[in-house]
């Protein structure tokens, strides 16, 4: 069977342990390769190999680091198709949106980062004929980059991208559920040149090799996108070793439905942003509330596509809905649809596993799920599911509908659809999370600072927010008398 190497030091290696760990293929419910089960001692050559590899890259100049960023994109580019079979193989997403998102993403990271370093600029402050300050940007050291399984080349480049244009080399780690495309990157980081110990990546479990790199004394700085009791947990190693830190967690993001709404735009957006990556983006819209003159109807046509959405082997071309990323997330998901019945709540379609026939019935696939007749504090409506559940809700006024949008632990994203500008804007100033989208979903500019409030955590990434987060700001003063 394929085993996957860590990367250290410019070398595709073995794990210190030689030990292995199963990786399933979601839409078979196979294993069909292995993956590094790498401990502190691989952390430990990765670090080490990173913390030399700095003493050069940090003074390199940044046209330089820019044409490696830009090689490693065109390389990514030319092998799109292959890293969007082994991204749905590893994941259970449809190739189709592999293909789409995932992967031109990636591409985009690096070449977004590998131009913006080129422009990045820091400020100067004068005060009159007596003195000048100046800002140096600095690279911070070492940075460990941890990502989850949900979208993985997507968002492990999204750090690593940032951190190496900054100056920065890093340790990184991808979910051990999907490690794959991060491997097929270190091949494609060795095709470009990129010097040794500049980018590490180490495979394996959180709570060993992944807790190795967040404890490391060497390493200042840690770039971390997950969970948020996870995210909890790597506050509470960093922040007394006074680590910079940047934690994009758990969301729980409302999508409010005004009458006046474009229905037809606002319809096809949602069943998106409902059921995209089989509800797997922490930006999916999982509450629905919907103004209750326009309730009854939406119901119908929400429930009538939904239910016309083809679940199927990711590889087919007219699967709308792939696997669920593993068997364990497919019976969480399943024990909320059975918590949101104790508390109430109606199934109007899905709720139940989907068999798909011949080599994939063993896969992990589930029916998209609307869900209604919940109270807006119940325990469905402020847990995070992330799978294909929605619930919808509706309302009678603006305030009210407030309360409930904003009544989670969470606060990444929301979405409003409204044709009244004013209203629209009101609302997004009383919306507590770190991105509202108006009338769309999921619309990104990189250039923009993306990240949640509350539990959603802390810190934000994209644009020169990123490079601010790689790079420690040093303040330099001249007297001019
Ligand atoms: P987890 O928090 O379980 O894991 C994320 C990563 O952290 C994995 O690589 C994991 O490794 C690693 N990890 C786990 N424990 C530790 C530890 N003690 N020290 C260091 N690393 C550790 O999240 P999931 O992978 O399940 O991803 C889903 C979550 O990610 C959802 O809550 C989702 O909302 C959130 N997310 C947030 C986004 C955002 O931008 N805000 C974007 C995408 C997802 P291992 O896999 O081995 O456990």
């Amino acid at each position: 069977m394929f085993k996957l190497k860590n990367y250290i030091n410019g070398e595709l290696v073995e794990p210190a342990s030689q030990q292995y760990i199963d990786n399933y293929d979601p839409s078979r419910g196979v294993v069909y390769s292995l993956i590094p089960d790498s401990d502190e001692r691989d952390a430990e050559l990765a670090i080490t190999a990173a913390k030399e590899a700095f003493k050069t890259w940090s003074i390199t100049p940044k046209d330089t680091r820019s044409k490696y960023l830009l090689k490693i994109a065109s390389l990514i580019e030319e092998q799109l198709h292959e890293l969007a079979v082994a991204e749905s193989l590893d994941n259970g997403k449809p190739l189709h949106l592999a293909e789409t998102v995932d992967i031109p993403r990636a591409a985009a990271n690096f070449h977004f980062y590998g131009t913006g370093i080129l422009h990045y600029a820091a400020q100067a402050h004068s005060v009159e004929d007596t003195a000048i300050n100046y800002t140096l940007r600095q690279p911070v050291g070492v940075a460990g980059c941890i990502s989850p399984w949900n979208l993985p080349l997507y968002l492990f480049s999204w750090k690593i991208a940032p951190a190496l244009a900054a100056g920065c080399t890093v340790v990184a780690k991808p979910s051990e559920i999907t490690p794959m495309t991060a491997y097929l990157l270190s091949e494609i980081c060795v095709k470009a040149g990129l010097p040794k110990g500049v980018l590490n990546i180490v495979h394996g479990f959180g709570h060993k090799v992944g807790n190795a790199i967040v404890s490391h004394k060497d390493v200042p700085l840690i770039s971390f996108t997950g969970g948020t009791k996870t995210g909890a947990n790597i506050a509470s190693i960093a922040a007394p070793m006074f680590k910079k830190l940047s934690l994009e967690l758990g969301g729980k993001n409302p999508n409010i439905i005004f009458a006046d709404c474009d229905y037809d735009k606002m319809l096809a957006t949602t069943m998106q942003s409902s059921f995209a990556n089989q509800g797997q983006i922490c930006l999916c819209g999982s509450r629905i509330f919907i103004e209750r003159s326009i309730y009854e109807k939406f119901k119908t046509d929400f429930v009538a596509k939904t239910q016309k959405l083809i679940v199927g082997a990711p590889m087919d071309s007219k699967t709308k809905i792939g696997a669920v990323v593993s068997k364990s997330h497919m019976e969480k998901i399943l024990s909320y649809v059975e918590l949101a019945k104790q508390e109430g709540g109606t199934v109007l379609c899905g709720g139940e596993p989907v068999n798909v026939s011949g080599e994939f019935e063993n896969g992990y696939y589930l029916a998209p799920t609307i869900v209604e007749g919940l109270a807006f504090d119940c325990r469905t409506n402020q847990e995070e599911i992330f799978g294909p559940v929605v619930t919808i809700m509706p309302f009678d006024k603006e305030e009210e509908v407030m309360q409930y949008a904003n009544s989670t632990q969470y606060g990444l994203a929301s979405t409003v659809w409204t044709q009244d500008i004013t209203k629209a804007n009101r609302v997004a100033m009383n919306l507590h999370t770190g991105i509202v989208w108006i009338n769309c979903w999921l619309l990104r500019d990189l250039r923009t600072p993306f990240g949640g409030v509350k539990s959603s955590g802390v810190g934000r990434e994209g644009g020169f927010e990123a490079l601010d987060f790689f790079t420690e700001p040093k303040n330099v003063c001249i007297k001019l008398k």
